[in-house]
Formats: C-alpha cells, structure tokens, sequence
C-alpha cells in the first residue's frame, strides 16, 4: 500500500473558518462580486502613526536582526508597564514572553504541555483555534455548551461537572470571539475558586479584547484576581485588535517562569524569535498615548449599535448584544427548513451560509465552526457601509425565507 506523506496529526485539523473566509471573499471581490463582508475579524482601523514611525526609525536604526526568542528586553520592559497598567498584575522579565501572534503562543503553549489524551476545557461557543490546536498535540477537546440565555458564560457547575483528572488546561476567552460576552468579577471568581480546588488544572485566559467593553461592561483580568494561582495562569495578548496591527503579528503572554521557559525553547527550533520590526511596532504602540484606542472603541461601540439596530428588524432570531469584542453571535434555528429564492430549502447552517453568500453577496461564518450550531458569527469591524447593506442585505434575505 502506498504510504502518504501526511501525518495523522494533519487529519485531526481543519483550516481556520475564519482566515479561509477572508481568502474566499477576496477571491469573489477580485471577480467584481458585490460581497458584503460580515466576517471581517480584524479591525478597520490604521495603527497609530507614531507606530510606523516607529518602524520606519528601526529599519533604518538596522533593529532587522534575530533578536531574544523570548522577544527583546525592551518590548518585554512595556509589555511589563502595560500588564501593570492595564491589568493591575505583576509579571518579573522572565514570565514574560513574546510571540508572531497571540495564536502562536497559545499553539506553543499547548505544544509545551500537552500529552496524549490530556483534557482541555473549552466553553462553547469558542474561538476556533482552541480547539483545533488541542487536538493537534494529542489533547482532548472537552467543550461545554453555554447558553445564549446565561449570557454565553460557563456555569461554575458545568465546568466542576467537566473536570477529571486528566484535566490539564481550562481556556477561558474574554471579551468572547465570537459570542461577545464579558465575564464579570463575581463570575470570574466562582470559576477561579474551583480551579484553586484543583491542582492539576492550569488556566489559559486569552484577553486579547479586552479594550473592546460596551455599555459599562468592565473587564477584569483573571489573574488581577488571583494572585494565589499566578503559577497556574497563563494571560494572553497583543497588539492585532487593539491597534489594528494583525500584519505585525506580535503577541505575548505572561506566566509562571518554567511554563514561559518551555515555550522559549519551542520558539528557539520554530520561528527563532518573532520578527524585529514587528516588536519596535509593539512597543511604540504599548509606549505610546492610547488615545487611538479610546477613539476606536468608540466607533465600534457605534458600529455595534449599527448592527444591533438592524438585526433587531430581523423577525424571528434570538440575539445575544455583545458586551464586548466585535461579534454577534445570532440563533438562526427557526429558519432552517424554510424555503428561499428558487424554492432552494435551507437545510442546514452550512447551507444558509452558503445561500446568503450566493444569492444576496453576504459573507457570514457559521457558528458550527465555533462549536455552537445552528447560529451565525457577524462581524461590525468592518466599515459602516459595509455593515449597512450586509445587515440589510440579511433582513431581505431572511424576510424571504418562507
Ligand atoms: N484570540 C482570539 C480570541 C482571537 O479572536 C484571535 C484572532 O482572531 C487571536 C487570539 C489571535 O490573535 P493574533 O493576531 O495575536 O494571533
């Protein structure tokens, strides 16, 4: 028999919806398609201009060799001032650690510690990589379903419920992609207090939303709230959504000192360290006045209210308002099994996506893809016109469905 070239590992992923998306529309708006792109997950927004200068003075400064692969102490230095700043928590030079993207360093971080058939819980609906990166180490996938109705939010009983002792990893994402939920103070500690209970259980808290927070929704840090777990907590960050700098690729984490040394060694035989002028971009932006974030959330905070608008003239969906990122995360189910244009029967989520894009040019992604089915991810980081004739483009679409 011939043998393939492709480990088994390959088989146990698929690409990312969402990067796959943003390939597929481009491809459609090349052919001069009228696409309104609703699955945009990246903001709209230019970095700061004193971040390019930034990156404009170390190209020239020659700052274009490797540099630490845990990131160069001047980054770490801010990255430092701003987990105090922010986050009101404290992290020494050697927990801290820098990587191309907020993506590798979850990656690497699972590549550190996973074994085969370790556990990781992961609440439902969830950032898509979570979960595919845990089944690439070997891992297991244990995901728990949060309701629309508890705000999308894990329920300390389901997740005492989920535990074993093959537990290694709980991930907690807040702000949520894709739901938008916020977890409070209060919340936060009934699910920290049973992690303490457990001492085989580590907590990967992705906060790479944080700045995005609407209508008084106040984002706390989980590890600001447990310094007695601080050896167990991995916080996760970067600069993508907060200054509109996803081509930079940096992110970075803080953690307990041996955890953020395994990932070191991991960088040493993977990217070497992530890229310089990246990194001179990173800490121009976290140095910097932070204005630019103050005014950008409050435009998406319009764009939310945009949407939110339009959705609601959408009869027959249920709609959970985003407290934070830049999602909604709509419960399509009543209208499987109707029929649209053409006598076409929408029977599936995946169909619907399909239909939407096809007949009225509107690029969803589905909520299959986030572990939470029949539903659909909305983006309103894209530009206001653009979410204008999506959403009306949906109301048409969904008005038609008989
Ligand atoms: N975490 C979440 C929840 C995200 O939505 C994303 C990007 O979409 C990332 C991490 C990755 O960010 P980065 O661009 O830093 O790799």
């Amino acid at each position: 028999m011939k043998q393939s070239i492709y480990s088994a590992r390959l088989r146990r992923i698929r690409p990312s919806a969402s990067v796959m998306a943003k390939e597929i529309i481009s491809q459609l708006k090349k052919q001069n398609r009228p696409i309104f792109d609703l699955t945009i997950g990246e903001p709209s927004f230019e970095p700061p201009s004193h971040v390019l200068d930034a990156v404009t003075r170390a190209m020239r400064e020659g700052k274009t060799k490797y540099t630490p692969p845990r990131g160069t102490p001047e980054l770490r230095s801010a990255i430092r001032e701003k987990f105090l700043r922010d986050n009101h928590v404290e992290y020494q030079p050697d927990e801290l650690v820098v990587g191309s993207g907020a993506k590798q360093i979850i990656d690497t971080a699972f590549a550190a510690t996973l074994n085969s058939g370790d556990e990781v819980i992961i609440p439902a609906p969830y950032w898509i990589s979570y979960h595919d990166l845990v089944r690439l180490y070997g891992g297991r996938a244990v995901t728990i379903d949060c309701k629309l109705e508890q705000g999308f939010k894990l329920q300390p009983d389901d997740l005492q419920r989920a535990i074993t002792k093959r537990t290694k990893w709980l991930v907690l994402n807040t702000p949520n992609n894709p739901s938008g939920s916020v977890y409070g103070k209060t919340e936060l500690e009934a699910l920290g207090q049973i992690v303490s209970e457990h001492e085989q259980i580590w907590v990967i808290v992705d906060e790479i939303y944080e700045h995005f927070c609407y209508d008084g929704a106040e984002f706390i840090s989980f590890a600001s709230l447990f310094p007695r777990l601080r050896d167990r907590i991995l916080t996760i960050n970067g600069v993508s959504k907060t200054y509109g700098m996803t081509g930079f690729r940096i992110g970075f984490a803080g953690g307990p000192a041996g955890l953020i040394a395994g990932i070191e060694t991991l960088l040493t035989q993977s990217t070497s360290c992530a890229s310089s002028l990246g990194q001179a971009a990173a800490m121009a932006a976290l140095n910097g006045p932070q204005d630019s974030v103050t005014a950008n959330v409050a435009d998406l905070a319009e764009k939310r209210e945009l949407l939110s608008g339009l959705l609601q003239k959408i009869g027959g969906i249920r709609i959970f308002q985003p407290e934070g990122g830049f999602y909604f995360f709509i419960d399509v189910g009543p209208y499987l099994g109707r029929k649209g244009r053409r006598g076409v029967k929408i029977t599936s989520e995946g169909a619907l996506v399909a239909y939407l894009l096809r007949e009225y040019g509107v690029a969803t992604i589905g909520g299959a893809n986030y572990g939470c089915s029949p539903y659909l991810r909305l983006s309103f980081a894209g530009p206001k016109k653009e979410i204008q004739a999506g959403a009306e483009a949906l109301r048409r679409a969904f008005d038609e469905l008989r």
